[in-house]
């Protein structure tokens, strides 16, 4: 826990989505759109705590076809404004003529997570 850290605490929340005793899904202050924080003080790049980061993933996926009721979205793991502390977006994906194939794969994940048939 660093307290100079803004994700570490995370005194504004706006809208939270889902919880969990490692990681938090909120809605960015900034961007308005759904963002996973560890609460543990992690650097982006930290190539440890690959367990985290995959129910990090899941979680964030499902949150996203909650928000969007659709498929067209990314995971955003650049860090824009605080760099030392993991947090990753979902975003809107502008489907483009490639993109279509990671709206499936978006599909194909959820089904694997048993969110869609
Ligand atoms: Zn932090
Ligand atoms: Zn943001």
């Amino acid at each position: 826990m660093n307290n100079e850290c803004e994700l570490c605490t995370l005194k504004r929340i706006n809208e939270e989505f889902y919880r969990c005793d490692d990681f938090i899904i909120i809605s960015c202050d900034n961007c308005n759109v759904p963002m996973v924080v560890p609460f543990e003080h992690i650097g982006p790049g930290t190539i440890e705590h690959g367990d985290l980061r995959k129910r990090m993933e899941n979680e964030l996926m499902k949150v996203a076809y909650r928000f969007y009721s659709d498929f067209q979205f990314f995971i955003d793991r650049k860090e824009n404004k605080i760099l030392d502390h993991m947090h990753w977006h979902a975003r809107r994906l502008r489907v483009t003529p490639n993109g279509w194939r990671k709206v499936i794969k978006n599909r194909q994940i959820l089904k694997n997570l048993g969110v869609v048939k």
